[in-house]
């Protein structure tokens, strides 16, 4: 069955009525730019065809109940309950949190019934939450008619995740699964949340992004990633700077000159070559010389392994078998520890590919890898 038919059915089972309507989000994957958002910075993501999709409709009683087919227990609040962050807690909290963040904005919030199907993966750095919490708001926004533009949804989106949830993350999951575009990817720039949408037809080219889901147990991914926001922000402090998005690559050997801590150096240099990989990407993408980011990618992995260091063997290996088949390039996705690669391959290369990194894993004797090839899709909507 479909998301749609499954959500659908999902929602009867529940309440025993029919939905007002269906609402989806994708997940995303970053093309490059990680760690960068920040930092103020750069990053180009683009939406998966995989999405959540929820089945929605008027609440009688006034509040708010939410199921999920990938969630044991279903969830309920009221107006009264939702009250300070961390009222709600586990996965209902990424809902409540939608709700608290509208209620905070000064929106009046329609009590609805929602029952979720999801095929994006869970915790695998394809940005579920992002998706989860998408899918709620453009369902609330609909519904109750909320004069809430697209542009001011990721910021409302993220606070959820970031105060109501306690995840401290970027914009630039909430940004992608709301304003990326089918075809594009999202330039965007986490400083301003300026958007441009940048042609990535990559079937055109004769080419795809195999996407490599290393399945590796995410480990310390919380300490770890709090510990490089740190670094950062100490690199800025010492620099004189807002965030590291305001050294240029070219003010590089002086910035790392005047950094005493060999850790902070190396942060650093990630997180200013990265913002230019990014720049240097868009402009390729938009002459459209697509098969000339691979290198780009491949740098960008090899920085986020030396001088990041937030990658993990599973990544690495996965990185190294597709460019030993002949990927133009490949780089690990999202925060680290874990998760996914992509890789640049010609069109009709996908199946060798993911063999061959399925055969790298074995010989490591990692858990099995899942390839898939991702299209750029739409963002958040109606269905
Ligand atoms: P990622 O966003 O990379 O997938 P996160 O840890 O940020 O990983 O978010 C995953 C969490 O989001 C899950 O553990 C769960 O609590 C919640 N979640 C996401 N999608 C759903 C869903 N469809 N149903 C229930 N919970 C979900
Ligand atoms: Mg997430």
């Amino acid at each position: 069955m479909s998301l749609t038919a499954n959500a659908t059915a999902a929602f009867g089972e529940a309440y025993g009525a029919d939905p007002a309507g269906l609402w989806a989000a994708p997940g995303r994957v970053n093309l490059i730019g990680e760690h960068t958002d920040y930092n103020d910075g750069f990053v180009l993501p683009f939406a998966l065809p995989q999405r959540t999709v929820a089945a929605a409709g008027p609440s009688p009683d006034g509040r708010w109940h939410v199921c999920s087919t990938l969630a044991p227990e279903p969830v309920s609040f009221g107006t009264e309950d939702v009250g300070e962050p961390g009222a709600v807690t586990g996965w209902g909290a990424y809902v409540a949190g939608v709700v608290w963040a509208l209620l905070d904005a000064g929106f009046e919030v329609p009590p609805v019934r929602i029952a979720l199907d999801s095929d994006v993966p869970l915790g695998s750095g394809l940005s579920s939450s992002a998706a989860l919490e998408s899918a709620v708001l453009t369902a609330l926004v609909d519904l109750g008619g909320l004069d809430l533009p697209l542009e001011k949804r990721p910021a409302l989106a993220q606070r959820a995740e970031n105060v109501y949830v306690g995840a401290p993350t970027g914009i630039m999951d909430q940004s992608a699964s709301i304003r990326c575009q089918d075809g594009k990817a999202l330039f965007l720039d986490c400083r301003s949340y300026e958007v441009e949408q940048i042609p990535f037809d990559l079937a055109a080219a004769g080419l795809a992004i195999l996407v490599i889901n290393s399945n590796a147990p995410h480990q310390h991914v919380d300490g770890e990633y709090g510990a490089r926001r740190k670094s950062c922000e100490a690199a800025a402090a010492a620099l004189g700077v807002r965030a590291l998005r305001d050294v240029p690559v070219s003010g590089l050997p002086d910035a790392l000159a005047r950094l005493d801590d060999d850790v902070m150096r190396r942060r650093t240099r990630h997180i200013v070559t990265e913002n230019q990989r990014v720049l240097d990407t868009v402009s390729l993408l938009g002459e459209g010389r697509v098969r000339e980011i691979g290198p780009l990618l491949t740098a960008s992995h090899a920085s986020m392994r030396d001088d990041f260091e937030i990658t993990v063997a599973q990544v690495d290996v996965a990185v190294e078998a597709a460019l030993a088949t002949g990927a133009y390039g490949a780089r690990m996705t999202g925060g680290g520890f874990g998760g996914c690669v992509l890789a640049l391959i010609d069109a009709g290369r996908a199946e060798e590919t993911a063999a061959a990194v399925a055969a790298a894993y074995e010989k490591h004797g990692f858990t099995a890898p899942t390839s898939w090839v991702a299209v750029a899709g739409p963002g958040a909507g109606r269905v």
